[in-house]
């Protein structure tokens, strides 16, 4: 675990940069204008060397319009040892961070010169240095850490790039696009040179030097192309990338088939990294990746594990389309390349996998992550209109909000005209940057629809609850459906308009139990709507937003019975999954409220869902999971985590107690052998840990003691990871046991390592805040590693109870994380600020207390304006 930035000190070049304040102006959507200047060219010299890198740049650059102003090169830390216009020594002159030239001709070739330090580099944007090797990470602003460039999305230039390093370092030199020359260098070291031939923006440009092992493979494109694919790994990690290359392979067979969408270079290399901000980037031909989205195999990757890798590297693979040949005309359009990215491998992992199941699990995270966003003071819509650090933007709102509201415009259009639309998208602005409202325009022509209402979902934050209400009159035999829409105002959005919401609806019988009118899409767009049923034949049950078709919450008026009935009912897997979650959540409110919490109908309804002969044990699995308690305090009207907590632990206990025998059973199930990856025996295992984590509520002697019997019988993570998770919020002797043996068979395995860190940062006790502050100085953490500080801090701060601790020590704890992590890694570090930042709503001593962290983070010395933005807008 020898990592070499552990004790690195504050990168030198923060020392040199402009003070704070001037570069905390925020940048604004509508001052946008088109670059002075376009670099229709770009050659790169890199002398690579971990403590000095010296990068020159050759640019070639054309005047673009009739004006007279300067080329100004964005730069980060930089300064120019040399530059040239035009093979003669120029003037030029720095404006804050950036290089000024000013040049006559309208043309001209650009030569700088500079020198940059990748191993002192820890915020891991640039050119940096990661367990040996280099790497960059550049979208968004990190390009102009390694060289001067107009360093913005819409500056497409090609770029050919030449790399020189030590032979025994270094042995492998990867950029974007094909190999084109190689060759030896004096003094043991070795060159290497890259062509991409497709015109990129600079966030998209990669490099990669160091000792690694590809596992090569080939894919051949509909067209009959053979494309060579390489995943470059340290050598003893290659038996761990079957899994990524399987599902790349599989990516890039769906992406023809589903979007028609070949790959157009012959060679696709992957690079996994261990000390990485995101998750992977798509960079053109050499996409970079986290490693925890590369390695895996059974006995040290649980199921999740595997599906986000597909996810992931079907992700990235997808960008080669939605983000590389067409990209982003400015960072407020992210969500142009990321939303319908998202949705893409969102549809990707549904088609290869269980579809309700993702559907279920893809909710989760956006009522999780998402709607929490969208109602607290960090709330900004799916197109920002202003930011100050746009590092800070890479957020549920833009990916997963995005991605429900393309979404959206599949389901208004409909499959072939949806495909049409993308078709035309992609033909019309190959090669270019675009913008949204590009997007939903080619939708739009192809497919003769008018979209322009639903685009109020890309400026209007917030998420809508729709209230409804069906009236049945037996006689006229028809039914009315009462709806009504309101959203919350958000910082800087006083006023809502309403929005075209479109409602998957079907009425089911409550008697018969059959679908008496079948599903219709009605798209609410008014405040307040009626909406008539004919031949309602029997009383209606109302089964509204099937399969999530909008991105909202609706308050339904459904009684406790007629949930009951719907949740056995409702052909509608979501909808049934919703009626179950819909029960639970009133149960845990009220008795969050100290009132009546009614579990009998939850006990029920849990009962027939784990004892049905007709639903896969994915789906029971989740739809027994209760509601998390942070997703609960979302529906209080003042948070008191304590009172939260000890609902949902006592609706545990019930259940747990109550129906010990079907869960048992549903624990005991086989016909899952740990190297099955099919879907059937994932929701095996899946069922198996959920039912032991109720079994141990209800009896925590009894749940120990299984859960200790399946950890040492797992013959694979998942069941391991499962049972462990369990154990550590016991307080049982098996609880120590089984932690000390993960760590000693694990602990040389950094990926494995963090589980252990965050299973433990997640625990559901008392004691937890104190077990983290000790995790944080045992000799594994390190703050410098992404991966390990997210295990632990950001773990921490999404585990509620813990996190809320009455005394305040969980706020202290994860400000000293926040505040150490910014000197080294800041947008690390701003990304573990959202669970301080909705205080308003915490009773009034934790909100006070939130409130004093906040103010204490916002007035330390030389906060970066990552920390800085999300602070000071968590207080405003
Ligand atoms: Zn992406």
């Amino acid at each position: 675990m020898a990592d070499v930035r552990t004790n690195a000190q504050p990168d030198a070049e923060t020392v040199v940069e402009a003070p704070l304040p001037p570069t905390h102006i925020a940048v604004r959507r509508e001052d946008y204008t088109p670059p002075d200047w376009l670099v229709p060219e770009t050659r790169l010299d890199f002398d690579l060397d971990p403590d000095r890198t010296r990068v020159r740049a050759t640019l070639a650059v054309e005047r673009n319009g009739d004006h007279s102003r300067a080329l100004r090169l964005d730069g980060d830390g930089l300064t120019p040892l040399s530059v040239r216009i035009d093979g003669e020594d120029a003037r030029w002159r720095m404006e804050g961070p950036a290089l000024i030239l000013d040049i006559a001709s309208d043309r001209a070739t650009v030569e700088t010169e500079v020198e940059i330090r990748p191993a002192a580099n820890t915020k891991l944007m640039g050119l940096y240095a990661s367990g040996g090797m280099l790497c960059t990470q550049c979208e968004a602003e990190g390009f102009r850490r390694i060289t001067f460039f107009p360093d913005r999305p819409d500056v497409l230039s090609k770029y050919s790039v030449r790399m020189e390093g030590d032979r025994v370092r270094f042995p492998v030199l990867l950029s974007n696009g094909n190999p084109v020359a190689s060759g030896e260098a004096a003094n043991g070291r070795h060159w290497a040179e890259w062509e991409d031939p497709f015109p990129k923006p600079s966030y998209l440009f990669a490099l990669v030097a160091g000792d690694l092992k590809p596992n090569r493979d080939s894919f051949t494109t509909m067209s009959g192309r053979q494309v060579d694919l390489a995943i470059w790994v340290r050598g003893s990690d290659l038996p761990k990338t079957a899994h990524a290359m399987a599902s790349l392979k599989q990516a890039m067979a769906w992406d023809e088939k589903v979007y028609g969408r070949e790959y157009d270079l012959d060679l696709f290399n992957i690079v996994a990294v261990s000390d990485f901000n995101m998750g992977a980037m798509e960079n053109k031909g050499l996409n970079i990746f986290n490693s925890a989205y590369v390695l895996a195999d059974q006995e040290t990757a649980t199921d999740g594990d595997f599906d986000n890798i597909a996810r992931v590297v079907a992700h990235e693979y997808f960008h080669n389309w939605s983000g590389d040949r067409v990209t982003c005309r400015d960072w407020f359009q992210l969500s142009l390349k990321e939303g319908f990215t998202v949705f893409r491998d969102q549809s990707f992992s549904a088609d290869i996998g269980s579809a309700p199941v993702k559907r279920i699990e893809d909710v989760r995270v956006l009522r999780a992550a998402q709607f929490p966003e969208d109602a607290g003071p960090l709330a900004h819509a799916v197109r920002p209109d202003s930011y100050i650090e746009i590092a800070n933007f890479y957020t549920a709102t833009v990916y997963n909000k995005g991605a429900e509201l393309i979404r959206m415009f599949a389901t208004v259009l409909g499959p072939e005209k949806f495909r049409a639309g993308t078709d035309l998208y992609f033909e019309r602005h190959d090669g270019e940057a675009a913008t949204c409202d590009d997007f939903v325009k080619a939708l739009e022509d192809a497919s003769g629809a008018d979209l322009s209402a639903f685009k109020i979902w890309y400026s209007q934050a917030g998420t809508p609850r729709v209230k409804a209400r069906i009236e049945h009159d037996p006689e006229a035999k028809t039914a009315t459906l009462h709806l009504d829409q309101h959203i919350d105002p958000t910082p800087g959005q006083e006023r809502k308009q309403p929005m075209p919401i479109p409602l998957k609806t079907a009425l089911v019988g409550e008697a018969s139990g059959h679908e008496i009118c079948p599903e219709r899409l009605i798209v609410l767009d008014q405040a307040e709507q009626q909406v008539a049923f004919d031949n309602v034949v029997e009383a209606p049950l109302l089964s509204i937003n099937r399969d999530f078709s909008a991105p909202i919450t609706v308050e339904a008026n459904r009684k406790p019975h007629e949930l009951e009935r719907l949740a056995q009912t409702d052909t509608d897997p979501f909808a049934r999954f919703e009626a179950i979650q819909e029960l639970m959540m009133r149960s845990l409110v009220a008795g969050a409220n100290g009132q009546d919490p009614d579990t009998e109908s939850v006990i029920r309804a849990v009962a027939a869902t784990l004892n049905s002969n007709s639903l896969d044990p994915a789906f029971k699995a989740e739809a027994i999971l209760l509601p998390g308690e942070s997703l609960i305090a979302d529906r209080m009207t003042v948070v008191d985590p304590d009172a939260i907590h000890a609902s949902r632990d006592a609706l545990r206990r019930a259940l747990g107690s109550d129906l010990r025998d079907s869960l048992l059973s549903a624990h005991r199930s086989d016909g899952a052998a740990g190297h099955d990856l099919s879907p059937a025996a994932k929701g095996v295992r899946r069922l198996r840990t959920v039912a032991l984590g109720l079994l141990a509520a209800g009896n925590e002697r009894e749940g120990a003691s299984l859960a200790k019997a399946q950890f040492d019988r797992a013959d694979n993570m998942t069941d391991r990871q499962g049972a462990l998770g369990i154990l550590v919020s016991l307080d049982a002797p098996e609880r120590q046991a089984a932690l000390d043996a993960f760590y000693q068979r694990f602990h040389d395995d950094p990926l494995v390592l963090d589980k252990w860190f965050a299973l433990q940062a997640a625990a559901q006790r008392k004691d937890t805040v104190d077990a983290v502050r000790q995790l944080a100085s045992h000799a594994d953490f390190t703050m410098g590693n992404p991966n390990r500080l997210r295990a632990l801090a950001g773990t921490f701060g999404v585990n509620h109870w813990a996190f809320h601790s009455a005394d305040g020590r969980g706020y202290a704890f994860l400000a000293e994380m926040i505040l150490a992590a910014d000197k080294l890694n800041p947008q690390v570090a701003a990304r573990l600020v959202p669970p301080l930042g909705r205080w308003r709503r915490y009773e009034a001593g934790r909100s006070e207390l939130m409130r004093q962290t906040l103010e204490r983070i916002v007035a330390a010395r030389d906060l970066s304006k990552d920390v800085f933005e999300q602070v000071s807008k968590s207080l405003a």
